[in-house]
């Protein structure tokens, strides 16, 4: 059917009680960034209840677009007419007549309580009207049709279909988290649900060359710009971490590096997380998915932050993992050869249950400090726009 202005629902977020403006008000410049390109073809107008963008032009793309800001629950591409019952009784009509399908429902809303009838009378003045003029029946059950008619103070809002949005909360909107990024699957998927859920992510990477090349930066940037549909500015932190790795490589115990090495990346982006004012580390572990993402491993790495460690996709299989990866255009990205840091320096055996005394005892036995400072004081940063 054809349309004129969309009907954006916030869900969730409406519980939110006196955040409510903040949201909506993120949610809105969301809107406006994601529809950058059409600036003239469309007027928002910003309601308690709704956003509504009145559709001057047809916006190419328009539902797959929307279909990407977090924070929308879902939104209706509806016809907005004069609400004079005649009016939609013959509006109606024109639609039914030209929707596929034999059955359908006529679902009135009066939110104006001045209009003067009640939504049974306007079901039954609508669904009366269509059954006298086509061969389409009534089903109230299972009908191939829905037309949702909303009566509202502005005017008659009439839809046959409504989209599910992203869900989640707008963009920014709950906080800010350091994402520790690497080129596999897991940490975009991990960084998505994060922009979902509306946390603000800036990416720490620790890259090792000549062990990793310079094709592992490339690749994060196109998984970054990737991610830039949700969030469209991402920072990304590059740390050098070649000489710590070395340093852990030698004087590590068997079964130990990958899980040293853990602590001192958990280390560096703390104290990077405290100088940007972040209040949260991020990662894209999964429980059990590999030796260093055990319960046991998980605590004994843990054990050098203070800071909440937001943890996405822990309860995750892999497969899950993967269809999400599809499904934001990241996975063929993920999938490009590379060598990360872990798995260059993999030990044969890793331990899936590390003793922290043993990892303060290998940690005591070279001065890590300076090596953090002068990664700190080294790092390369690009803006992912
Ligand atoms: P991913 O698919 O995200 O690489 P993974 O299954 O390969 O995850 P690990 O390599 O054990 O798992 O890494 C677990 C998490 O640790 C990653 O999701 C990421 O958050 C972080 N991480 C691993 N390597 C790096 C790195 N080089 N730089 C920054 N973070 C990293
Ligand atoms: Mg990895």
């Amino acid at each position: 059917m054809d349309y004129n202005v969309v009907i954006v629902r916030f869900g969730e977020m409406s519980t939110k009680g006196k955040n409510k403006r903040d949201f909506v008000f993120r949610l809105a410049h969301s809107i406006r960034l994601n529809l950058r390109n059409y600036e003239d073809d469309y007027e928002m107008i910003i309601r308690h209840d709704h956003i509504y963008l009145n559709i001057k032009n047809k916006i190419d793309n328009l539902v797959d677009i929307l279909k990407e800001i977090s924070g929308m629950y879902s939104f209706s591409l509806a016809l907005k007419i004069d609400p004079d019952l005649e009016n939609i009784k013959s509006e109606a009509l024109r639609i039914l007549k030209e929707e596929k399908g034999s059955t359908f429902k006529i679902h009135a809303r009066r939110i104006d309580k001045s209009y003067p009838y009640i939504s049974d009378e306007i079901n039954r003045a609508i669904a009366g009207n269509i059954l006298k003029n086509t061969d389409k029946i009534v089903d109230v059950h299972n009908p191939d049709i829905t037309l949702d008619i909303e009566i509202r103070d502005d005017g008659a809002y009439l839809f046959t279909t409504t989209v599910k949005g992203m869900g989640g909360y707008p963009s920014g909107s709950t906080g800010k988290c350091l994402m520790m990024i690497s080129g596999g699957i897991d940490s975009p998927v991990a960084s998505y649900l994060l922009i979902r859920r509306g946390i603000e992510i800036t990416c720490i990477h620790f890259a090792s060359p000549p062990y990793t090349n310079s094709g592992v930066i490339d690749k994060l940037e196109d998984l970054l710009h990737t991610l830039n549909k949700f969030q469209p500015k991402i920072r990304l932190f590059i740390v050098p971490f070649t000489k710590i790795q070395e340093k852990i490589y030698e004087i590590s115990t068997e079964g130990y590096p990958i899980t040293i090495m853990r602590r001192m990346m958990y280390r560096i982006a703390s104290r990077l997380a405290v100088r940007l004012k972040i209040p949260c580390l991020a990662t894209g572990e999964s429980v059990g998915q590999v030796a260093s993402q055990t319960l046991d491993s998980l605590n004994v790495i843990n054990e050098v932050t203070n800071m909440a460690v937001l943890r996405p996709l822990c309860t995750y299989d892999k497969v899950d993992i993967i269809k999400i990866s599809e499904k934001i255009g990241t996975y063929d990205i993920s999938i490009r050869p590379f060598e990360d840091c872990c798995t260059i320096f993999a030990p044969v055996k890793p331990k899936t249950s590390p003793h922290l005394d043993e990892c303060r005892h290998i940690e005591s036995k070279f001065d890590f400090e300076p090596l953090i400072e002068e990664a700190l004081n080294n790092l390369d940063v690009r803006y992912i726009k």
